[in-house]
């Protein structure tokens, strides 16, 4: 053997994965095929505080490029609410590296420029072809990202529905000033169905534009350009630079499925444990788990289900709900969508407090004392789309 446990991917969650199972003793190899952690750097740069808290790490400022507020969620009429949530724009490949040191402080062998190729179950012993030579472990922890190339080659399906998933296309702009504000721009409504286009300020110049659409496949350019020609008008801009474009997938309404097997585990964006900090709290779950089984010497699926059972515990509710939103959002017109907002517009939203289904029934009896009929905007979930 040449660990007990080998992550494939530092994704956040297979950082917090390998430094978790490290932690508590286990013999850990971290693989990435990138030649350095962060490096490329990957698109997703902000996180609300609330959200990052769930996984008990304290924010470092080291690594945040601007501090946020909240953010306004804008509906296609142009009426919005105001959520205000302390948020986080990252410098991306600083936050990867923060904990890639971390990682290689928990005893974790990192070793980057190595990529699986192929993995092959034996008897009690994973074999990992790589382009740097054979590694053999006890146990495998996939985090090679949404789309998991791995996870197919062991037959395993860790998302119960990758149709579902959001594709995307997000550019970091240059305009004088658009880069100072200190709120986040939600966008929801049919010109990025399924979910939102997002304005995101970074400080002075810089900011970052970007469309996650559910249900038109993986080019979701043609929305893009809109929402630039669109976000252009709104802030009255005659032009913008664009210093980089990105695509990629987020599996935020894809929800978990197989997600562990005999000696396999799966986290991060290839278990549909979508968002950074989601993740990287699904990481330290899977991290801990691996290491207990080392211990205790049971790599089983009946051993490694705890690992599901501590997320479902914490997750499972709020990824449900969450997807059922998504998916009503997708099937809502532009009207109901106004007509939903408007409920919300100018009230104050701390009342929404608790766990995800007391915060649902919260929301809902709201919205029958303010204005019952904007509930049947709501219909729109059983609608056939
Ligand atoms: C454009 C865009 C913007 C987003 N913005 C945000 C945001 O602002 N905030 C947020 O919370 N979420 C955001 N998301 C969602 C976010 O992407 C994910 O939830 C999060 O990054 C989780 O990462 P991941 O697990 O998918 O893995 P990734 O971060 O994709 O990591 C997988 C890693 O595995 C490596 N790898 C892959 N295959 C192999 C192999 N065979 N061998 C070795 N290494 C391998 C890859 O190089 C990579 O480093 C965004 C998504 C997109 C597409």
């Amino acid at each position: 053997m040449d660990a007990d446990i080998i992550v494939i991917g530092a994704s956040p969650a297979g950082l917090m994965a390998a430094r978790n199972a490290a932690l508590k003793g286990a013999n850990v190899i971290l693989i990435e095929r990138k030649e350095a952690i962060g490096n490329p750097t990957h698109p997703a740069n902000t996180f609300f505080k609330g959200m990052f808290d769930r996984t008990g790490e304290a924010v470092d400022q080291s690594y945040v490029i601007k501090n946020l507020k909240g953010a306004h969620i804008i509906a296609p009429s142009g009426g919005e609410v105001v959520v205000e949530s302390p948020a986080y724009f990252l410098n991306r490949k600083k936050f990867d590296e923060y904990y890639a040191q971390q990682v290689s402080k928990a005893g974790v062998d990192i070793r980057t420029g190595v990529e699986a190729l192929n993995v092959i179950r034996g008897e009690g012993v994973f074999s990992i072809s790589t382009n740097e030579g054979m590694l053999k472990s006890k146990l495998v922890i996939i985090s090679d990202g949404i789309n998991s190339r791995i996870a197919g080659l062991l037959g395993m399906k860790p998302i119960k529905y990758p149709r579902d998933t959001a594709w995307s296309l997000e550019a970091e702009i240059e305009a004088p000033g658009i880069g100072e504000p200190d709120m986040f721009e939600y966008y929801v409504g049919n010109h990025a169905p399924g979910w939102k286009s997002t304005y995101s300020p970074c400080g002075g110049d810089r900011a970052t534009l970007g469309v996650y659409v559910r249900g038109h496949g993986m080019d979701v350019s043609s929305f893009f350009d809109a929402w630039v020609e669109r976000f252009k008008k709104i802030k009255g801009l005659d032009d913008i630079s664009f210093i980089s474009k990105s695509v990629g997938g987020d599996p935020i309404a894809a929800i978990p499925g197989e997600i562990t097997g005999e000696g396999v585990m799966i986290t991060g964006g290839s278990a549909a444990q979508s968002g950074i900090g989601y993740g990287m709290h699904a990481g330290q779950m899977c991290g801990d788990v691996a290491a207990d089984a080392i211990t205790k010497g049971d790599v089983s699926p009946a051993f490694l289900s705890q690992y599901r059972k501590r997320w479902n515990k914490e997750y499972r509710n709020e990824y449900y709900l969450g997807r059922i939103a998504l998916e009503t959002l997708r099937k809502m017109t532009d009207k109901e969508i106004d007509s939903m907002i408007q409920v919300f517009e100018g009230e104050d939203l701390s009342f929404i407090q608790g766990d995800p289904v007391t915060k649902a029934i919260r929301t809902g009896m709201f919205m029958l004392r303010k204005k019952p009929s904007s509930l049947l905007s709501y219909r729109a979930a059983l609608r056939r789309k």
